[in-house]
């Protein structure tokens, strides 16, 4: 059986619902019009990602030629099916794949593709595109023997580093992308699942957000030698195990309640157990106000997060947030830890504030971000039997929350995708790696 690594859409991560008021589009209206409107935008991107790859090929293949798909692209739907992919007939399917025998991409021009340009905007288009061409890319080079967990980041990676080259304006494709058309497409990224390549490597297959994330920001940073040398043993997947049967039944997910409760203990005894080494003095108790939507206690200045609906107060040095309709809807649609991802950054605010640190500037919320995010190592790294600690799913569950409340406003603040690296930083290495 010949091995197609494409997308499916995870329809039910609409992290997109929470704040942005973007939904998942139902398919069967107006298709052509939505075929109309999106053949501008694929062609486009693969050219410009041939472009790329006609530059860049020769830093990771010892200087051999690049040679672009022989096989073609395909634009199809249920009635107009793509070509076999090594003898084997296709069946319809809402996806993007590359087919390696027969060295071809093919994409979903009825359903996925326009559904993702409606949701997400063009450039997830070219980042779904320029994943696929990763695969390409692997079949030109010879990626090894590795697993579908790294041929899959990999494909990741090699999509980052295309985005660095629209980041910095030399697509001819993409042009004038603006912070939020940035977090609109990671945002996208984490609503796409891989299929498991062959069943013998199902086993956690398609990596989790987190790790996909921090593959796709390797490729924008360090470029395509640096996606090259993944392999086996230097990729870190940061998979955490289920720890009880009873969690694996709950999908690790507590009660609201209990959740807010057990985060906020959690988060107040690891302030005061590490805030002395960070200021030199010791950590006082910090006040969590929960208060109605609408109805937030007083406060001369508030430090905002999540728009205004939840905050640090310098002046009564407490925090508060809405908690009849941010954190339920945090907890419902998302996960528990994306409370825990709220609660980390609260207390890092104002951990950030205590010690005369900015938290308003670009800078201050990159360290604020870190910080909640050493709280997130010490979850990680503690051990197993403590009240508290992470299940799988709870840092896809923090990076959709940063999604979902730390976007990019109109030209203001960080972007989520940067928020993201610095969350990251300080989940990966603890809190010396916030300070430095
Ligand atoms: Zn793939």
């Amino acid at each position: 059986m010949p091995s197609m690594r494409g997308f499916v859409v995870a329809v039910a991560a609409g992290l997109g619902l929470l704040l942005g008021g973007c939904t998942i589009v139902p398919l069967e209206d107006d298709r052509q019009e939505r075929r109309r409107s999106t053949g501008d935008t694929v062609t486009p991107a693969l050219r410009d990602v041939e472009r790329f790859w006609t530059a860049q090929f020769g830093q990771i293949s010892g200087g051999e030629k690049f040679t672009p798909v022989r096989g073609g692209y395909f634009p199809y739907t249920e009635a107009d099916p793509p070509p076999a992919c090594g003898g084997q007939e296709f069946e319809y399917q809402p996806n993007a794949f590359y087919c390696p025998p027969d060295d071809f991409i093919a994409w979903d021009a009825q359903q996925l593709i326009p559904q993702l340009e409606d949701d997400y905007g063009p450039l997830l288009v070219g980042v779904v595109m320029a994943h696929e061409y990763g695969h390409a890319i692997q079949a030109r080079i010879g990626a090894g023997n590795e697993p579908t967990v790294v041929l899959e980041q990999q494909a990741d990676c090699y999509a980052g580093a295309w985005m660095a080259e629209v980041l910095a304006g030399r697509s001819t494709a993409f042009k004038d992308i603006t912070a939020a058309q940035l977090d609109d497409a990671v945002a996208g990224v984490l609503t796409l699942r891989d299929q498991p390549g062959t069943p013998a490597l199902a086993e956690g297959a398609h990596g989790n957000a987190f790790d996909r994330i921090r593959a796709l920001q390797d490729g924008v940073e360090e470029g395509v030698t640096t996606c090259a040398g993944y392999n086996r043993r230097n990729l870190p997947v940061t998979e955490v195990p289920f720890t009880s049967l009873e969690d694996a039944q709950t999908g690790g997910n507590l009660a609201y309640d209990q959740a807010l409760s057990l985060l906020a203990d959690d988060a107040q005894s690891y302030w005061q157990r590490v805030y002395p080494r960070l200021a030199g003095a010791q950590w006082a108790d910090l006040p969590v106000q929960p208060f109605r939507a609408g109805s937030p206690p007083e406060c001369a200045r508030p430090d905002a997060s999540a728009e205004g609906r939840a905050f640090y107060c310098p002046d009564g040095d407490f925090v508060a947030f809405d908690s009849t309709e941010l954190g339920p809807a945090l907890h419902q649609r998302i996960g528990d830890f994306a409370l825990g991802m709220l609660m980390g950054d609260l207390f890092a605010r104002a951990a950030q504030d205590r010690r005369g640190e900015p938290t308003r500037t670009e800078q201050g919320q990159l360290t604020v971000d870190c910080l909640a995010g050493s709280w997130t190592n010490d979850l990680l790294t503690r051990d197993r039997d403590s009240r508290v600690s992470l299940s799988p799913g709870d840092l896809d569950e923090a990076v959709q929350a940063l999604l979902a409340f730390g976007r990019a406003g109109e030209g203001e603040g960080p972007t989520a995708f940067d928020r993201i690296a610095a969350y990251r930083e300080g989940t990966l290495k603890g809190l010396a790696a916030c300070t430095g």
